[in-house]
């Protein structure tokens, strides 16, 4: 149990402080509990009767920033309980970053539902989900034409932007989840890898694995890594 709910569940036995805490407060406390531990979210709801009644994962405001760290990344099987899909279905109708991030991803690269797997991604990026910044990069740049160049600068601008340590965490989350799936959009599988940098040969080989991310001076050839880094782990076929 979190040392916020013990610490929650003391001031209760204690006496009811609780009560004289503006419920905006309250619900906002129980939000960061959600937000850190969907176990300490259930621990608050049996803590003590006044924050029963706000640690409800039916709540739209919980829902949304419910943590999803203890559930698994690709839930969408047919191992997954009723229950499971319906709190899941919850935290994506709210809104939820994380869950709208991995329902992104099922759809775009599992069910080949291009345009909502698409748009999970945009909302889950709008909200500041990094990794769903990231795949909407690289899937821009699968399109071609003006949303791979779009898809670049997304790409570029996160390597601008983040530490070379944190960009290396998003690329090996989004790999392990592509890795724990079913890729069925037949739109990437067995088609030829797109290229941004035309310039240099180098973007086009694989080179060895140790080289790789370096300070590559050329932004498109930097994307072209992130591009082969997605193709290697792509299923040849179905
Ligand atoms: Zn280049």
């Amino acid at each position: 149990m979190g040392v916020q709910v013990k610490a929650m569940k003391k001031t209760c036995k204690k006496k009811n402080t609780l009560v004289s805490i503006p419920t905006e407060l309250l619900v906002e406390i129980v939000a960061r509990v959600a937000a850190s531990s969907f176990d300490d979210l259930f621990n608050t709801k049996f803590s003590c009767r006044t924050l029963n009644k706000f640690a409800d994962v039916n709540d739209k405001y919980i829902s949304k920033r419910v943590s999803l760290d203890k559930f698994h990344v690709v839930p969408w099987t047919s191992k997954t309980s009723n229950q499971h899909i319906v709190f899941l279905d919850r935290c994506i109708d709210s809104g939820n970053p994380e869950a709208l991030y991995r329902h992104g991803i099922v759809q775009y690269f599992g069910k080949a539902e291009i345009n909502s797997g698409i748009e999970c991604l945009r909302r889950a990026a709008n909200s500041g989900h990094l990794e769903a910044t990231f795949v909407i990069g690289l899937i821009l740049i699968l399109h071609g034409g003006e949303d791979k160049e779009r898809g670049m600068k997304i790409i570029i601008n996160m390597k601008k932007l983040q530490p070379r340590k944190k960009i290396a965490e998003i690329r090996e989350r989004f790999s392990r989840t592509l890795k724990s799936m079913w890729v069925k959009n037949t739109a990437l599988i067995g088609k030829a890898r797109p290229i941004c940098c035309t310039t240099h040969r180098r973007a086009n080989s694989t080179f060895h694995m140790w080289k790789r991310f370096a300070d590559l001076e050329c932004e498109a050839c930097y994307c072209d890594q992130e591009i082969i880094h997605l193709w290697e782990i792509l299923p040849k076929s179905i």
